[in-house]
């Protein structure tokens, strides 16, 4: 929710559940406001509907597995850097405040997020492509807005998602769309 103007209140990489009443004095004044995005229906009250961002995974945010034993966990070795860069992404708790904080309400940062988490590692691999068009395509389909590189989204969001997610969606929608098209021709 909007605290006082602000995606989860004012401070940085706190959701509202952690934020404590002890940071405010007696005779504070705080305005609680649900959040602004035609994409995420106001329920009643501060109960926003975000059901867009669930069909956004659906489209796309899963890997294959086949069945049978589990795989041995050192049979498939991630390079340190990518396995760090792919958990930050996944820290990604999907609550809206890059969308709500955000003036076109763009929910790239979360997209990205999502998409980075799963390409980054091998397990994501066989769907790559196919994801970043599906889960860019249900984020059209929603209606949310476009990117223009204001970075709102990453000041308030409460997990420190970075705008680099973003580039590299860019980078992985583009390069799908390039070798799908190559494909047809
Ligand atoms: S990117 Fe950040 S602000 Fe957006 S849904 Fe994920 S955790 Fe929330």
């Amino acid at each position: 929710m909007y605290i006082n103007g602000r995606a989860h209140g004012p401070w940085h990489q706190t959701t509202t559940c952690q934020l404590h009443m002890r940071e405010y004095k007696d005779g504070d004044t705080i305005v609680v406001e649900p959040w602004r995005a035609n994409s995420f229906p106001v329920i009643k009250d501060l109960v926003v509907d975000r059901a867009a961002f669930d069909r956004i995974i659906q489209a796309g945010g899963y890997v294959s597995v086949n069945t049978g034993n589990a795989v041995d966990a050192n049979s498939l070795p991630i390079e340190k850097q990518k396995a760090d860069e792919s958990f930050a992404a996944a820290s990604c708790i999907g609550c809206g405040a890059c969308v709500a904080a955000c003036p076109n309400a763009s929910a790239m940062l979360f997209v990205s997020a999502k998409v980075s988490h799963l390409a980054l590692l091998p397990q994501g691999d066989p769907e790559r492509k196919i994801r970043a068009m599906s889960m860019v395509d249900q984020m059209d389909k929603e209606g949310f807005g476009s990117c223009t590189n204001i970075g709102a989204c990453e000041a308030e969001c409460p997990k420190g998602i970075s705008l680099e997610n973003i580039a590299r969606l860019n980078r992985e929608y583009l390069g799908a769309v390039f070798s799908s098209s190559k494909q047809e021709a």
